[in-house]
């Protein structure tokens, strides 16, 4: 089955991971919303690339996710520009660590907000199109931590254990719909949001980047290397065709082993 004239929206899909999934997408044929923030002028080049090279529908939304209105409009726009979604990847996410006893409460509500509560609230508007179609395809993007812990990150674990649950019991209501929901558990991925760690890693222990960022690999990965935006997008594509049908409520890793230990 081809996903070409699918809507595909991607949340922050302007840089990183989410960017890599619009692009595959794109690449298959879908239609796609990109939301995020960033510089303009980039995303216009973006777009046109998009667009132009893949004979495909592009849109662009900055809706902020922090607020379930931002959500809402974000649904609602894509709605107008390509109609009903029919792939739904929920990427968006913030990072913030302090140990518990500091974590600053607003920075607690934002990232429950973006990357727990705007997944809720776009899964619960993109629901009625995909059962009316009678198919569709959310992909959460969890993370190991939805499946372990890790200290500093009281906030992204909560979040992504919370996703997790939330994909298990989308899956569970949707099971007949020709609906399938599943979230992929990335290990470390060297996006911007993993670089601000390893500065701050190599800021700590007086360390060159490269330096910090194999010690930030050796202590949870045993592979030693960064998953890649790609291969997660490789796996969404994979979760869109119909070899993964019957494939729903899973969490899957991508981790170089980081939870098998
Ligand atoms: P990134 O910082 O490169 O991308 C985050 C995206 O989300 C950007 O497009 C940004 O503009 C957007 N965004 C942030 N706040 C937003 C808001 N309020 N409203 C709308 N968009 C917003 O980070 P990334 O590493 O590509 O992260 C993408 C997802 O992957 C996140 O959910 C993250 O938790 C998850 N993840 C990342 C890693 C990793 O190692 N990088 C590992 C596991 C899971």
């Amino acid at each position: 089955m081809s996903l070409r004239g699918k809507k595909a929206l991607i949340t922050g899909s302007t840089s990183g991971i989410g960017l890599s999934i619009a692009t595959a997408l794109a690449e298959q044929g879908c239609d796609v919303m990109v939301n995020g923030f960033g510089d303009a002028g980039a995303i216009k080049t973006l777009m046109q690339d998009l667009g132009g090279k893949n004979r495909i529908k592009v849109h662009y939304s900055p809706a902020d996710l922090s607020a379930a209105a931002g959500v809402a409009s974000l649904m609602a726009e894509t709605k107008a520009q390509l109609g009903d979604v029919d792939i739904l990847v929920n990427n968006a996410g913030i990072q913030h660590t302090s140990p518990i006893e500091d974590f600053p409460p607003e920075r607690w509500d934002a990232i429950i907000a973006i990357n727990l509560s705007a997944v809720f609230h776009a899964i619960r508007l993109a629901v009625p199109g995909m059962k009316q179609a009678g198919w569709g395809r959310i992909i959460n993007i969890a993370s190991t931590h939805g499946l372990v812990a890790s200290p500093l990150k009281s906030a992204y674990v909560a979040a992504k254990h919370g996703v997790l649950g939330l994909t298990k019991v989308t899956a569970l209501e949707l099971a007949t719909s020709g609906v399938t929901c599943n979230a992929i558990c990335p290990g470390w991925v060297r996006t911007a949001l993993v670089e601000r760690q390893i500065e701050a890693r190599a800021k700590e222990r007086g360390l060159p980047l490269e330096q910090a960022a194999v010690e930030l690999l050796a202590e949870k990965q045993p592979s030693q290397r960064f998953t890649q935006p790609s291969d997660i997008a490789a796996l969404a594509v994979f979760l869109c065709t119909e070899g993964a049908a019957n494939m729903t409520g899973t969490a899957l890793p991508l981790d170089g082993a980081w939870t098998a230990q």
